[in-house]
């Protein structure tokens, strides 16, 4: 099977993965530290904070935006369900804001009327949670300018956009947000296996994130609420986590970072070979703002809806590895009972009944790639 992502690992990676193993620390030493450092540094953020998974960093951003009941927490329908999930920990009330139908983005014009109407009724967001969907960068400037006018906090969910730029800026340097945080699952552009990140400028969004991702313990005598009684001794400050990383994680991680560069122009190449292979097929290409350089995670195409399933069966048939990305959230059970039914976002579930992600990762070869392309070419022509 081709699969619509997967890893890269190299002998470096494994290498750097085994020398870990064998060091003195296999969690809590220098790698996590350094992994995170790098990331800071490649991206220009002030702060990083390394996790166990890119749903604890959105869950820790909520937290260190004081997310809690009563309060309301809006994302996009077409993402993966833990871009909402996160408030919902938080005891908050999620509401999405229909996409885009050119980007697949949430739609700012959206986001805009759906403000207004709350500001009506004194329902305003506490966070907006915009999410790059394929690595394509959000409108983040105009979300930035509409955080001003209503006083809400905006998390990037950039668990898609490691390595794109927006306004000629890497993703994750904060110029339009208080938290970004980054995936490091096997699909995503680099990996940890299982992780993620949490970035921000702010050092006090980032020492609750940094408390609360280990039990809310603290060592620092500093932050301790009366004096130390050794060199033992630590406080718990607030009910926190277990969401560390492993070194072992980090050790790849950073290893991993070294390619992004390199991973993200092939991921680049790779989609524009598809833009001009697929130009003559009843298939509508995914369009890029010329705000932004995506990551290029996903290639999504979109089909007649009618065709999507039989095309779907025709290409994992020929072992071609497509996906659906995403099933939108509001449809999701849980959420409809928590209210949310068909017809509420249109744009986002029109484009659910025809998308269609193809494979797309830097291990992909050319001759490949003209194998999908042919295969496609072949279920039309039938
Ligand atoms: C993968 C993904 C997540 C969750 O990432 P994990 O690291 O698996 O927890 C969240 N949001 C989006 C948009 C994702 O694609």
């Amino acid at each position: 099977m081709i699969p619509y992502g997967k890893q890269q690992i190299s002998q470096q990676d494994i290498e750097a993965v085994i020398a870990t193993l064998e060091s003195d620390f296999l969690t809590q030493g220098p790698q996590v530290p350094a992994f995170e450092r790098a990331i800071a540094k490649a991206l220009g953020a002030q702060h990083a904070i390394a996790v166990n998974s890119a749903t604890s960093a959105l869950h820790l951003a909520c937290l260190a935006l004081n997310v809690g009941p009563g309060d309301h927490v809006w994302t996009s329908p077409i993402t993966f369900v833990a871009s909402a999930n996160c408030a919902r920990y938080c005891g908050a009330e999620v509401d999405f804001v229909d996409i885009d139908p050119v980007s697949y983005n949430m739609s700012v014009e959206a986001l805009s009327t759906k403000l207004k109407q709350a500001a009506v009724i004194n329902a305003l967001p506490k966070v907006v949670i915009p999410v790059h969907l394929c690595g394509q960068v959000c409108d983040m400037q105009a979300i930035y300018a509409l955080s001003q006018q209503y006083g809400f906090k905006i998390i990037e969910d950039a668990s898609h956009a490691i390595g794109a730029n927006y306004q000629q800026q890497a993703v994750g340097n904060g110029r339009y947000s208080d938290i970004t945080i980054f995936s490091f699952h096997p699909v995503k552009i680099i990996t940890t296996a299982e992780g993620g990140m949490a970035c921000c400028n702010d050092a006090e969004l980032a020492d609750k994130m940094r408390l609360l991702h280990s039990h809310g313990i603290t060592r620092d005598p500093e932050l301790m609420l009366e004096n130390s009684q050794g060199p033992w001794y630590y406080q718990q400050l607030e009910l926190g986590f277990n969401y560390r990383m492993t070194e072992m994680q980090a050790a790849l991680g950073l290893s991993q970072l070294n390619n992004l560069k390199r991973w993200i122009e092939q991921r680049e190449q790779l989609a524009q070979a598809y833009d001009d292979l697929l130009k003559d097929l009843p298939v509508k290409l995914p369009i890029q703002s010329p705000m932004q350089n995506s990551a290029r995670h996903l290639y999504v195409i979109q089909v007649e809806a009618n065709k999507r399933l039989s095309l779907f069966k025709y290409l994992r048939a020929q072992q071609i590895g497509v996906n659906v990305h995403y099933i939108p959230v509001h449809l999701q059970p849980y959420y409809q009972r928590l209210g949310f039914k068909a017809g509420d976002f249109p744009q986002a579930e029109d484009y659910y009944q025809g998308c269609l992600s193809l494979p797309l990762h830097p291990g992909l070869t050319e001759q490949q790639q003209h194998y999908v392309v042919e295969k496609i070419s072949e279920f039309f022509n039938e």
